[in-house]
């Protein structure tokens, strides 16, 4: 059962399956499957080589090499593909692309696989077992594929090392370069050694396999320090790179270790000085640089705290500016750096201030509304106070007064409230007239009215009546008040003196008056308060004709039958 031996084989291959399955689909990045894939091509071609001189058999031997050789051959293609990777051109190993890239590969790997008529490689085991290894025309296909694979990859670095000014990205190119000429160093001394030297040796140098573990070692090493596979770094600063916002990062010494794009044309930074603020200080004038450098000063002695100024400087043009120190605290808490952040607040600012001067603006209006609104209320009151006053007099006209009664009125003979009306007329007023003139007699007029309303109470309504005739309503009185009333009024009229210009002596006038008051109320008067109210008023007239007719200057009261 000669088959069951590859069995274990089958078996190896499955596993090795699984492995690639399982490095393909995991979060790996891309940058790690294609070094994972290089370092497995390593370690099948040491591996190989070590079993196929393990074997006595031609034709194991054979296929160990063979397996060797299949390695090898895809070995330029992967470190072609790490170095486009790295030099930023991963978008060249689309799938679609990576099929073209991987041709002569391919066709490597077939002739091995083939090996038609040992075309490739073939034993001839009656020859010395050094000797025994016979590369036909096909191998030459692998070496030139290799050639190939490795000078566009020298190619590639070298246009990128020239273009690229990221310190980071130069290191990460350099690592790979060197690597590769590491393992081109070593297969050219295999070359040498185990091929063209083989006769003067006679022996057999694994110098291949030392070059591939000496790259492998380097690389990974260098992967650890530079950390050059490390795609979220690249992401960070991508991001650093697309704020707005200026940063600066430095360490427990103030050296900047980072710097993002924004910041560069502002401040002449470079990654690796250290950071002084002295230096950047004098880019502004006067107050600006004062505050920064107070600012900096402030950070020095609270090295724990974080700090915020804003400045207005003035950089192509004017900004509004907001520097933020942070401290960049390790885990137990010390400080072991710094980030500074620059964010031009210039336009929030200016809307601010438009804000503002709209809001200001706006209040003005406000205010100028406010005043109108006022104005417009005291002007109402006033032409209100005009409609009910007399314009000559000062005291409420006669449109008001009967107003106001017919309310009273009905109030009154509702809740039985006793009042009282007083109808007076000047005596004799006409030759007042005569003698000293119209304006004497509206001065004569006025003065009598302010005579009355100094006898009259706070509640009583005094309205001219119609030419130099008054009514007084004097709400809550009853006869007797009315009575008392009334002589004080007659008495401070009588006494009362009016100047009646230069030279002339002084005049007084003497009235007549109508009491009428109000005590008993018959419910059937509130069925027509109107036609009540004008009984009362005609009344008081009567009263009134009647002080006249018996002599003036007196008073007749009527009590209401
Ligand atoms: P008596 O009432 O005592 O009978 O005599 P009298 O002189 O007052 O007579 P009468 O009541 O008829 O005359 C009223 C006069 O008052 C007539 C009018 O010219 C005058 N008069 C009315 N209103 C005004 C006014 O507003 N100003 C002035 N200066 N005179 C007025
Ligand atoms: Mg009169
Ligand atoms: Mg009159």
């Amino acid at each position: 059962m000669e088959w069951m031996i590859w069995l274990d084989f089958s078996m190896f291959l499955v596993l090795l399956g699984l492995f690639f399955y399982v490095f393909a689909t995991s979060t790996v990045t891309v940058l790690h499957r294609i070094y994972l894939f290089l370092h497995v091509v390593f370690m099948s071609w040491t591996f190989s080589q070590f079993a196929a001189q393990t074997v006595n058999s031609a034709s194991f031997k054979l296929f160990y090499l063979s397996a060797s050789y299949i390695g090898l051959s895809l070995l330029g293609l992967g470190w072609f593909a790490f170095i486009l990777y790295l030099t930023g051109q991963s978008y060249v190993i689309r799938k679609s692309r990576l099929f073209i890239l991987a041709v002569p590969a391919l066709i490597s790997v077939a002739a091995v696989v083939a090996n038609p008529n040992g075309m490739f490689l073939s034993i001839n085991e009656k020859l010395s077992p050094l000797k025994q290894l016979q590369h036909g025309p096909l191998y030459w296909i692998m070496i030139v594929q290799l050639i190939l694979y490795v000078s566009v990859s020298f190619i590639v670095m070298f246009y990128k090392l020239r273009g690229e000014n990221s310190d980071r990205q130069r290191t990460v190119i350099k690592t790979a370069f060197i690597g590769m000429i590491v393992l081109v160093a070593f297969a050219l001394a295999d070359l040498i050694v185990n091929i063209i030297l083989i006769e003067e040796i006679n022996r057999y140098v694994p110098l291949i396999s030392v070059g591939m573990a000496f790259a492998a070692i380097y690389l990974v090493h260098a992967i650890r320090r530079h950390k050059v596979l490390d795609i979220i770094q690249t992401v960070q600063r991508d991001v650093m790179n697309t704020m707005s916002m200026g940063i600066i990062v430095l360490d427990e010494y103030d050296i900047i270790i980072e710097l993002n794009k924004v910041i560069k044309p502002i401040f002449r930074l470079r990654i690796g000085d250290k950071f002084n603020p002295a230096i950047l200080g004098p880019q502004f004038k006067g107050d600006v640089s004062r505050e920064f450098m107070a600012f900096f000063e402030e950070q020095r002695k609270r090295p724990l705290d974080r700090l915020e100024i804003e400045i207005a400087i003035t950089y192509d043009k004017y900004r509004h500016v907001i520097v933020q120190s942070a401290p960049i605290l390790n885990h137990k808490k010390t400080p072991v750096g710094r980030v500074l952040t620059f964010q031009d607040v210039t336009e929030l600012r200016m809307l601010v201030e438009e804000t503002n001067s709209q809001n200001e603006q706006l209040h003005d209006r406000n205010r100028d509304l406010l005043i109108m609104q006022d104005e417009l209320f005291q002007a109402n009151k006033k032409l209100e106070q005009m409609a009910i006053t007399d314009g000559l007099t000062g005291c409420f006209n006669r449109r008001y007064l009967l107003h106001q009664l017919e309310q009273e009125v009905v109030a009154n003979i509702r809740y039985g409230i006793p009042f009282s009306i007083f109808l007076f007329d000047l005596d004799h007023f006409k030759s007042i007239n005569d003698k000293y003139g119209h304006l004497v007699g509206d001065e004569v007029l006025c003065g009598t009215v302010d005579a009355v309303r100094g006898s009259l109470r706070f509640t009583d309504i005094l309205a001219r009546y119609g030419g130099e005739e008054f009514t007084v309503y004097l709400p809550h009185t009853n006869r007797e008040q009315a009575d008392i009333i009334a002589e004080l009024l007659m008495e401070s009229v009588e006494q009362n003196k009016v100047s009646t210009g230069i030279g002339e002596p002084p005049v007084s006038v003497t009235i007549s008056m109508g009491v009428i008051s109000i005590e008993h109320f018959e419910p059937a008067d509130l069925a027509d308060p109107k036609a009540f109210l004008r009984e009362l008023l005609a009344q008081a007239d009567a009263a009134l004709y009647e002080a006249k007719y018996n002599g003036r200057n007196r008073i007749v009261k009527r009590k209401l039958a």
